[in-house]
């Protein structure tokens, strides 16, 4: 009975705020649910007829649970999935609120999640989570979580509550050492081929080695070596002690990547599947072969996964197409050094690309902005440009841009976005790209540009 009291508050609540047009994510109906009912995210989301998955992680979690989404589509599988990304307690519980009747019926194959990597015990404990994927470990804003080690902390223990299985990244050690005890398949790169190592790429793996990502054994506290190093600590380790990387079940084969998408060949027992991803860069590569992971061990057929993969078209933000006034912009969202050197990596792919930076810091950004000095902007040396900055904290970018080696007279400072936006614009002709690299908090205000505009972003 409070369950479906809770059920009316919490979907009464979410009409009054999209009809008060208080917009997208908000937690307070979740948090009125489950004010009502404390219970009531465990009974809906128990109603999964197949179970409950969740993804979490430092990088990729949108991403990663877009894909997964599509592979369900494809699968004919009914979901119910937080893709709005409010991946918190609240904003989950909101979600199926959302989902389920007024009688507090949910109707789905799976409930899709994805979770905060500090939220992940506490929904883990409301929710009977079958299976975890963990897309990596980086350094995020070091104002919230703290150390590595307390955010690995808090993913193991969401896992262990339920003794989820886990879908683990072989390549990122920081995550492959995690729970031991508990059922794990791991997926990676088997190696990239080699018209994507060119020698810019090989400079900047080199760089990023030598940056803060590198990680240590955990049996013998000595530095790994790598056979093949992907970017930040991913790879191929080894420790002299014997430790090494796990060998994946689910690998890519033969990876090629390009400017705004890549190829590779999917393995799984003994199915493989050419995938053509429209997603650029290699982290990309990573979110793909994450969820690729997770569908081959729910069983979904191999078809579903290539067309789940190859269709996937992207979530706001996130490596997201847009065509503004016949201009093509790509949007991908920047918010920690290992994910904005790989934003970074993917731009720099594209010779001729335009670009439109933007760094706020508000607390949703990070107040502290010095993490672009560990972002590996140099790769930027070589485009052409030029860049427009913009952001409350444009000029740190422009500094930034420079010490990265662009020349000053490629810098445009702009701090409203909406100009920023006109003048970036105005720079491309014909097929270029205008790569648009934006904090969180720059990527809403852009999202209300976009409306306005008559653009609206995805799932807007
Ligand atoms: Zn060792």
């Amino acid at each position: 009975m409070s369950d479906t009291l809770a059920v009316i508050a919490g979907k009464l609540s979410a009409q009054a705020i999209r009809i008060m047009g208080l917009g997208l994510g908000s937690n307070l109906p979740g948090r009125v649910s489950l004010k009502i009912a404390p219970s009531v995210l465990s009974h809906l989301s128990s109603q999964a007829r197949k179970g409950v998955v969740a993804v979490s992680g430092t990088n990729g979690k949108s991403t990663t649970s877009g894909l997964i989404a599509s592979i369900f589509g494809a699968a004919s599988q009914k979901i119910v999935h937080n893709r709005q990304g409010a991946n918190l307690l609240t904003g989950i519980a909101a979600t199926v609120v959302d989902a389920s009747n007024w009688t507090g019926n949910l109707d789905a194959d799976y409930c899709l999640f994805e979770i905060d990597e500090a939220a992940l015990p506490l929904v883990a404990k409301e929710v009977k989570i079958a299976n975890i994927v963990v897309t990596n470990l980086f350094r995020d804003q070091l104002d919230r979580f703290g150390e590595l080690d307390t955010t690995a902390k808090l993913i193991t223990s969401g896992i262990a509550v339920n003794s989820s299985a886990a879908i683990l990244n072989a390549d990122d050690p920081n995550v492959a050492q995690m729970v031991p005890n508990v059922e794990r398949l791991f997926y990676g790169i088997k190696n990239l081929a080699t018209e994507s190592c060119g020698e810019t790429e090989g400079r900047e793996l080199i760089g990023q080695a030598n940056t803060s990502e590198l990680s240590y054994c955990p049996s013998c506290g000595n530095e790994y070596e790598y056979d093949l190093l992907v970017y930040g600590q991913l790879g191929h380790y080894r420790c002299s002690c014997g430790h090494r990387r796990p060998e994946p079940e689910v690998y890519a084969e033969d990876v090629k990547v390009h400017a705004t998408g890549s190829t590779f060949k999917l393995h799984y027992n003994n199915q493989s599947i050419d995938v053509e991803l429209n997603l650029p860069g290699t982290f990309n590569v990573y979110n793909a072969l994450a969820s690729a992971a997770l569908a081959f061990k729910l069983g979904l057929p191999s078809d579903a996964i290539k067309k789940g993969l190859c269709s996937y078209s992207t979530l706001f933000g996130r490596s997201e197409r847009v065509n503004l006034d016949g201009k093509q912009i790509l949007i991908q969202l920047i918010k920690n050094p290992a994910g904005a050197s790989q934003a970074l990596q993917a731009a720099a792919r594209d010779p001729q690309g335009k670009f439109l930076i933007a760094l706020n810091d508000n607390y949703a950004d990070g107040r502290d902005v010095s993490w672009i000095w560990d972002a590996d902007f140099e790769q930027l040396a070589g485009c052409e440009g030029p860049f427009v900055v913009s952001g409350t904290r444009c000029n740190d970018l422009a500094v930034r841009l420079k010490y990265a080696g662009v020349a000053s007279e490629k810098i445009t400072i702009e701090p409203s976005l909406d100009r920023a936006l006109d003048q970036a614009k105005g720079l491309c002709s014909g097929e270029q790209i205008l790569w648009l690299l934006p904090t969180y908090t720059c990527l809403l205000e852009l999202q209300k540009i976009f409306k306005a505009r008559g653009t609206p972003l995805a799932g807007t």
